[in-house]
C-alpha cells in the first residue's frame, strides 16, 4: 500500500507534465520511469512545438534546455540528386513565445524530471513497470518486478507500443498487420559540428535554428519515408521516418537513413569538410502515425491514458507533432484526476471528463479532422512520382539549352504526365491531400 493518490507509469513528457500539474495542485503523485535517469530512453526528432508547457512551467523557454529556437523551416521533395525546396520565414517565429523549440530528449525530459521533483512529485527512475494491477472491474495500480504498489488512479503514459495498455486489453493491434499500418519508425542521428560552422552554413545567430523536412524520392523499392534535420547547438538531428507496411523482407531502414545522408543536397549541410559530420548518438523508435484510428480506451475505472500511449501523434509529411499533443494530453488528464481526487471518486463516468477535456481542445480536434490523413501520407505517388516529376519539370523549366522556351506550368505538367501522372491522377491526389492536409 502507498499513499499516492496517483501512479504515472513513464517519465516522458505527458508523464511528467501530469505529475507537474497534480502535485501543483497539492495531490500526492509518483511518477515510475524504466530509464535511469529519466529520459535516458527517450527520442524525438525534436521540435516540441507551440507553447504548452507554459502552463504547468511559465518560464520553460528561458530554463529548459532548448538548443535552439525555429525561425525557419525548410519543407522539400528530393529525388535521385535533385532537390526542390520550399523555403518558409515568419517574421513572428524570431520573437518569444517561440513557435518551436529543438531539443535533445534525453537533456531536456530529465530538466522536466528535476521540475517535477521540485514540485513535489515523487519521481523514480530504473523503475519498469511490467503490469497493471486489476481488480474486478477496477485498475487499482502497478506491478514491477512482481511488486504491487496501489493508488485509486493509474495515468498511462507509457509512450508509443505502450505494453500495458496492450496487456490490459485496452487497444486492439492483435496482428503484425495492425502494428505495420499504425506505426512509422523512426531512425536518428546526432552529428557534431562546430557551432561557427553550424551557425555559418545556416545563417544562424544566437539560439536561432533551423527545421527542415523532405518527401524522399530517392528511396529504391516500394519503401516510403520522409527526412528530416534540425539544428542543435552544435550538433545536427538527422533521421527517417518509414511507413513500417511499405518495407518488404529485404529491406533495410538503415539503408534508408544513409540514403538520406548521401544525397547531395544533405550532403552538403553535415559535411565537416571532406566527410560527413561525426556521429555522437543514434537511435531508433516507434511513431504512432494512425491517430485516432488506433486509440486504446481513453480512460476506465481508476485509469487514464495519455500521449503517445494514445496514439496522439499528427504528421503530414510536413510536420511531426507528439510531444504538444503528449503535455497537453497529461495536463487533461491531470486536470480530470484532480478533480476526482477532490470528489473522492474515481468511477468511469468521473473520468469520462477527460475524454471531454480533450474533445474541447485541439488535440482530438486535430485528430478528429485529420483521422484520413494517410490516405495521402501513405500515397504511393507522392514517394514514387511527385519528387521526381517536380525536381525534373523546375530543372527542365529553368535550365537554359538556347533552345526555345515552354510555358512553365505545361513543363510541368508534363514532366508529371512522363513520370506516370497524367491529369487524373493529379486530380484524384489533388483532390486527396486537399480535403486529408
Ligand atoms: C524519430 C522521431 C522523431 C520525432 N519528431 C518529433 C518532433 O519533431 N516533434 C514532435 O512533437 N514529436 C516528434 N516525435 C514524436 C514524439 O517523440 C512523441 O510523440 C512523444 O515523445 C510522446 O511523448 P510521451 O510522453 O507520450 O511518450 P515518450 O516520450 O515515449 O515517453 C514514455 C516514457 O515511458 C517510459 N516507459 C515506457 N514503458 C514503461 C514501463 N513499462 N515502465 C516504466 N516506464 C516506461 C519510457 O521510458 C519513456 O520515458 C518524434 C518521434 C520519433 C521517434
Amino acid at each position: 500500500m502507498t499513499d499516492f493518490e496517483a501512479i504515472v507509469v513513464g517519465g516522458g513528457v505527458a508523464g511528467l507534465s501530469s505529475a507537474i500539474k497534480l502535485a501543483q495542485a497539492g495531490k500526492r503523485v509518483v511518477v515510475l520511469e524504466r530509464g535511469q535517469p529519466t529520459g535516458s530512453k527517450n527520442l524525438s526528432g525534436g521540435v516540441l512545438w507551440g507553447n504548452d508547457l507554459a502552463e504547468i512551467v511559465p518560464e520553460w523557454q528561458e530554463e529548459a534546455p532548448i538548443e535552439r529556437f525555429v525561425i525557419n523551416k525548410k519543407v522539400g521533395f528530393l529525388s535521385e540528386n535533385d532537390a526542390t525546396v520550399i523555403d518558409l520565414h515568419f517574421d513572428e517565429w524570431y520573437k518569444p513565445p517561440y513557435n518551436g523549440s529543438i531539443i535533445l530528449r534525453a537533456r531536456f525530459d530529465e530538466w522536466l524530471g528535476k521540475k517535477a521533483t521540485e514540485n513535489g512529485v515523487t519521481v523514480l527512475d530504473g523503475i519498469s513497470v511490467d503490469d497493471l494491477l486489476v481488480e474486478g472491474e477496477r485498475i487499482t495500480g502497478v506491478i514491477s518486478q512482481g511488486e504491487e504498489m496501489r493508488a485509486p488512479l493509474t495515468l498511462i503514459m507509457d509512450g508509443a507500443n505502450s505494453r500495458l495498455t496492450l496487456r490490459a486489453g485496452l487497444r486492439k493491434e492483435k496482428k503484425m498487420s495492425d502494428v505495420k499500418s499504425n506505426y512509422m519508425l523512426g531512425l536518428k542521428d546526432v552529428l557534431a559540428l562546430d557551432r561557427d560552422v553550424l551557425e555559418n552554413r545556416f545563417a544562424l545567430k544566437d539560439r536561432q535554428g533551423i527545421a527542415g523536412e523532405f518527401v524522399l524520392g530517392n528511396i529504391p523499392s516500394t519503401v516510403k519515408a520522409g527526412g528530416f534535420f534540425y539544428t542543435n547547438y552544435d550538433t545536427i538531428s538527422l533521421g527517417v521516418v518509414v511507413h513500417l507496411d511499405s518495407l518488404q523482407p529485404e529491406d533495410r531502414t538503415y539503408k534508408v537513413l544513409e540514403k538520406f545522408k548521401a544525397h547531395p543536397y544533405i550532403k552538403r549541410l553535415i559535411a565537416d569538410g571532406d566527410s560527413i559530420a561525426e556521429l555522437k548518438e543514434y537511435g531508433a523508435k516507434l511513431i504512432p502515425e494512425a491517430g485516432i484510428r488506433m486509440m486504446p480506451r481513453l480512460y476506465g475505472n481508476g485509469f487514464m491514458v495519455g500521449g503517445d500511449a494514445a496514439g496522439f501523434v499528427f504528421s503530414n509529411g510536413l510536420v511531426i507533432q507528439g510531444m504538444n499533443y503528449a503535455i497537453k494530453s497529461g495536463i487533461l488528464a491531470a486536470e480530470t484526476a484532480i478533480e476526482a481526487i477532490d470528489q473522492n471518486n474515481f468511477t468511469e463516468k468521473m473520468l469520462a471528463g477527460y475524454k471531454k477535456r480533450l474533445e474541447n481542445s485541439y488535440v482530438l480536434k486535430d485528430l478528429k479532422k485529420f483521422k484520413n490523413v494517410t490516405r495521402m501520407t501513405k500515397n504511393k505517388n507522392l514517394f514514387k512520382i511527385y519528387p521526381d516529376a517536380i525536381n525534373s519539370g523546375f530543372k527542365t523549366a529553368l535550365t537554359e539549352t538556347g533552345k526555345p522556351k515552354e510555358k512553365l506550368y505545361k513543363t510541368i505538367l508534363r514532366s508529371f504526365k512522363e513520370k506516370g501522372a497524367g491529369p487524373f491522377t493529379l486530380l484524384k491526389d489533388a483532390i486527396r491531400g486537399g480535403t486529408n492536409l
